[in-house]
């Protein structure tokens, strides 16, 4: 069962649990729209859809009831940070409140099967050395907040309750199925359209900022191994390098010959309140427990967009 199976994320999971021949239950709050994401996969009619409030607790108690799934994935949130500023309460619902009813559901209804969480990054703030799992917590918006509270309880349910749940830290990651309301699509889809027409121009925020960078398709595939291994346990999911948005535009650019400068204006207008500088992860921990290392680097990600979104 996959919570937020529309999203960039669940639409990923669902292919490869379909690929491994699982009977794959997707969950989203609309059952008729929004499934573009499902339909770039070519596996709309391949899931079966249902849709469930996540801020209702009976209703998610019923779902489990009806289908006793052996793994629920919860993926589902309002995950952009920038918007987390303007709706924080749908923010502190979609992640917080959803995570409190999911786990108190299985608690209620005896559910001891695994449930896998959707951490982020964001938990920890900025932070100028490699991040670890208990490094202390920082964070600075409300999305931030909202991730680092559903952290705490699903630690708290699996220590008390004993039910086997765990959370993956995520780091950001990038797919062909990212909008360009996110900033790395952004820059990949401005650098065509300058290669395009010369005279095009866009607007940015703040092209500082250093994050650790990850491909979509290979972080699900660790998804799926944290939730099934043996103890389970949270993980930080993370290359271990960290690049900077101006170093990928330039990286970008480049590939078609064109300088990042004479394209992209940074607008003030787009900073977030707070930002954070400087965010990359120590993966150690996954491959001491499961010998996993990123095999995907920047370069291959920026490539892969290239060619998937460049007609
Ligand atoms: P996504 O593409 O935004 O998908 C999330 C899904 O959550 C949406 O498709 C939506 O599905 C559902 N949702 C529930 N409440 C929502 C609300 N109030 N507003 C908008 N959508 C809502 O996210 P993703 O990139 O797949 O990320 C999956 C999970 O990993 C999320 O929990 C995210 O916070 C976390 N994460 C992602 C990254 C990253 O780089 N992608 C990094 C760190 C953490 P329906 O409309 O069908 O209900």
């Amino acid at each position: 069962m996959i919570l937020g199976c529309t999203g960039q994320d669940g639409s990923i999971l669902c292919k490869s649990l379909l690929k491994q021949n699982h009977r794959v239950i997707g969950v989203s709050r609309t059952k008729n729209t929004g499934s573009e994401n499902l339909k770039k996969l070519n596996i709309e009619n391949d899931i079966e859809k249902i849709s469930l409030s996540l801020i209702n607790q009976n209703e998610i108690e019923k779902a489990i009831d009806l289908y006793s799934p052996d793994t629920i994935y919860n993926l589902s949130a309002q995950s952009s940070v920038g918007k987390s500023f303007d709706k924080p309460s749908e923010t502190f619902a979609s992640i917080s409140l959803s995570t409190q009813n999911l786990l108190e559901s299985c608690r209620k209804t005896s559910f001891r099967n695994r449930i896998f969480f959707a951490g982020s990054s964001e938990m920890y703030g900025s932070s100028k050395k490699l991040i670890n799992l208990k490094d202390h917590k920082n964070p600075i918006s409300p999305y931030g907040i909202a991730k680092t509270n559903s952290f705490e309880l699903v630690k708290l349910y699996r220590d008390i309750f004993e039910i086997k749940c765990m959370t993956g830290v995520l780091f950001n990651h990038e797919s062909i199925l990212r909008s360009d309301q996110f900033v790395f699509t952004k820059i990949i889809k401005s650098a065509i359209r300058s290669y395009k027409n010369p005279n095009h121009k866009v607007q940015m925020g703040n092209l500082n900022i250093i994050r650790d960078w990850g491909w979509a398709e290979e972080y699900i595939e660790v998804i799926k191994m944290i939730a099934n291994a043996k103890i389970p346990n949270d993980y930080l999911i993370c290359t271990g390098k960290g690049y900077s948005l101006k170093t990928i535009a330039q990286k970008t650019f480049e590939r078609f010959s064109l300088r990042w400068e004479d394209h992209i204006q940074i607008n003030r207008q787009y900073f977030r309140p707070t930002d954070i500088t400087k965010s990359v992860g120590n993966p150690i921990k996954l491959y001491e427990d499961h010998k996993w290392k990123s095999k995907i680097n920047i370069d291959e990600i920026i490539t892969r967009l290239i060619n998937s979104l460049h007609d």
